[in-house]
C-alpha cells in the first residue's frame, strides 16, 4: 500500500518515539487532574490507541464525530456534528484529541460546542499541525508534528476513507487524488 505514496514523512517507529514524548507531557500536566479524552473520530482513532496506552493514568475517553471535509482533500467550512448526546463535560477537564490541525475550523466548533457545557478546562492535542494561515485562529498545546501544507494520508488519516490502515504518515501520489 505504501506504493501509493510519493513520499513518506514519518514511519511507524518515529511517530511512537514522539508520542512517547507527548504522553509523557501529558503525565505530568494532568496527573493531579481528573482528565477525560474526547478523540475526534475516524482520523484519531490510530493516534488515540497508541497515545493513550502510553499514558497510564485512570482517565476517561469518550469519542465525537463530525463531518468537515466530505472525502475530498480541501475543507469545506461546515462542520455537522453527527451525534444526538454530546459526551458529558461539565466540570471535568477535557483533553480534545484530533487527527491534524488544518484549517482550524473542526477544531473550533468542536471547541465551542464542548466549552458551551461548562468543562473546568479544555485542551487541544493533535498529531499534525499544518503551517499555513488558518481560517480560525487556534494553538494546539500538544503537537506531535508540523508540516507542510499539503494533503498527507496514513496512522488514520484518509483520502475518501482509504489509507487510513498505512503504519506511517505520507503525501499521496497525486494522480491517485480524484482518480478513486
Ligand atoms: P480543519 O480544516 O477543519 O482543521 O480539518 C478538518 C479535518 O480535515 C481533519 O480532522 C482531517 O480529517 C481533514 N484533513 C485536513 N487536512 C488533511 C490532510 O492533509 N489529510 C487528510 N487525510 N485529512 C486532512
Ligand atoms: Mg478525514
Amino acid at each position: 500500500m505504501q506504493e501509493n505514496l510519493e513520499r513518506v514523512l514519518f514511519d511507524e517507529q518515529t511517530i511512537l518515539r514522539r508520542l512517547d514524548q507527548i504522553a509523557a507531557q501529558i503525565v505530568t500536566d494532568y496527573r493531579e487532574r481528573d482528565l477525560t479524552v474526547i478523540a475526534v473520530l475516524n482520523g484519531s482513532l490510530i493516534f488515540m490507541a497508541d497515545l493513550l496506552r502510553r499514558i497510564p493514568l485512570p482517565l476517561k475517553l469518550d469519542c465525537l464525530r463530525v463531518a468537515s471535509y466530505h472525502g475530498g482533500t480541501r475543507t469545506t467550512g461546515g462542520v455537522v456534528f453527527n451525534q444526538v448526546a454530546l459526551p458529558d463535560v461539565t466540570g471535568r477537564h477535557i483533553l480534545i484529541l484530533d487527527d491534524i490541525l488544518d484549517s482550524g475550523v473542526t477544531l473550533a466548533a468542536i471547541g465551542e460546542k464542548l466549552r458551551a457545557a461548562r468543562p473546568l478546562s479544555v485542551k487541544l492535542c493533535v498529531l499534525l499541525r499544518k503551517q499555513k494561515i488558518r481560517l480560525r485562529p487556534l494553538e494546539a498545546d500538544y503537537v506531535g508534528f508540523d508540516i507542510r501544507d499539503e494533503f498527507v494520508v496514513g496512522y488514520g488519516l484518509d483520502y475518501q476513507e482509504r489509507y487510513r490502515n498505512l503504519p506511517c504518515i505520507g503525501v499521496l501520489r497525486t494522480e491517485l487524488i480524484g482518480a478513486a
